[in-house]
């Protein structure tokens, strides 16, 4: 996933690379000495770059896109793994807590031991220092040798006591540290699950970080295609103006050829040309209607080259509409426009945008009304377009 993501990121940054050195070779073509026809002919290259940077545009916002739910998933499991860290690090607190409680303890009962013993010993060590005396000062003291048997008895008792009691502490002090043992392993247990989570979280932390710098990158190329995007325009609208002031608003001839399919991408015909039933009667189609799913917003194009003679914004009728003039009396009309982006006087290269799909005036649905007409007169242009051609 990483390596694919920067492969991206890289090859996005490339395509603009590629883009502007193009730029820059066909940039400085020396605007002075431009004719009509080098004019145009920017015009529609213009045109193609930007449908590519409208492609990379698209490219960016879907790359910034894809590293927004990168970095949100990442996000979300990296808090995940954090609030895992924080609950296992009090559990392993409150262990240690436990361990050195566990810990006094055990040094408590191995003290009780110790002096226990001590004392003990001291008190065997008295009594077999003071040996001699003590048997001579029982059997003196003693009024019978009875007597001297029964202190001798009663000694015995109390060092068998102590003996009894110094084990019973020994076993405790065992069992505590048995008990020490079993939290040191549980501690340990708790520290292991604690590096594996560590290591998951710089798993994470890492992932994260390379989506957080995929969308920086995402960002930063957005940016600079939008500036690229806003270069062409402003080219567009420079290089327009000059070829309308080299084109001069006189007579225009012909330029011949092709007329082009207006609405690229979107080639069915929901309505031909000539008579149709139109609620219930019969009606003169003076043109064919192009439609399609999703055809509403895109693009319209100039069929031939010519000068923009009328732009309408009806609400009625053709709605919002525009007529081209391609000299020698051919005319072609865009109807039911949601936007227009050609004014009146304006030349238009064949393949350039003139407005977008809408629904405006006597429309049931998003379509373009589409119409050639000829010496005055309405004809089928599907005997005049070219099909094949593609933009
Ligand atoms: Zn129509």
């Amino acid at each position: 996933m990483h390596s694919v993501s920067l492969k991206k990121a890289v090859s996005l940054v490339c395509a603009l690379a590629l883009m502007l050195c193009s730029v820059l070779m066909t940039g400085g073509a020396g605007v002075e000495a431009m004719t009509a026809d080098e004019a145009k002919q920017k015009l529609q290259d213009l045109q193609d770059e930007l449908i590519d940077v409208n492609k990379e545009l698209a490219k960016a916002k879907d790359a910034i896109e894809e590293a927004k739910q990168r970095k949100n998933t990442y996000t979300k499991r990296v808090n995940i793994v954090k609030e895992q860290i924080s609950i296992l690090q009090e559990s392993i607190d409150a262990k240690k807590v436990e361990l050195s409680e566990k810990q006094a303890e055990l040094d408590a009962k191995e003290r009780e031991h110790d002096e226990t013993n001590d004392l003990f010993k001291k008190r065997i060590r008295a009594m077999y220092m003071n040996n001699d005396v003590t048997t001579l000062s029982l059997i003196l003291g003693s009024d019978s040798f009875s007597e001297f048997l029964v202190a001798a008895e009663m000694q015995s008792r109390i060092s068998q006591h102590d003996t009894e009691l110094i084990e019973k502490l020994q076993k405790e002090a065992d069992a505590i540290a048995l008990q020490k043992e079993v939290i040191e392993k549980e501690l340990s247990d708790l520290e292991s699950d604690m590096d594996t989570l560590e290591d998951k979280y710089s798993e994470l932390a890492a992932l994260l970080q390379e989506a957080n710098e995929d969308l920086t990158a995402a960002e930063a190329y957005k940016k600079a295609t939008e500036e690229e995007y806003d270069r062409v325009i402003s080219d567009m609208q420079e290089t327009q103006k000059e070829w309308n002031e080299l084109m001069g608003t006189g007579m225009i001839s012909y330029v011949g050829g092709y007329y082009a399919w207006p609405v690229p991408g979107f080639n069915w015909i929901s309505s031909p040309f000539g008579w149709r039933t139109l609620y219930g009667q019969a009606n003169w189609h003076g043109g064919i209607d192009i439609a399609g799913a999703g055809i509403y917003g895109k693009p319209i194009l100039a069929s031939n080259t010519g000068r923009v003679i009328l732009v309408r914004y009806y609400t009625t009728g053709y709605g919002y509409h525009v007529m081209i003039d391609h000299g020698d009396d051919n005319w072609t009309v865009y109807g039911h426009m949601s936007s227009i982006a050609v004014s009146e006087g304006e030349w238009v290269a064949q393949g350039q945008v003139i407005g977008y799909v809408g629904s405006t005036g006597n429309s049931t649905g998003p379509h373009l009304h589409f119409e050639i007409r000829i010496d005055g007169e309405r004809v089928d242009p599907l005997n005049y377009l070219n099909y094949n051609y593609e933009f």
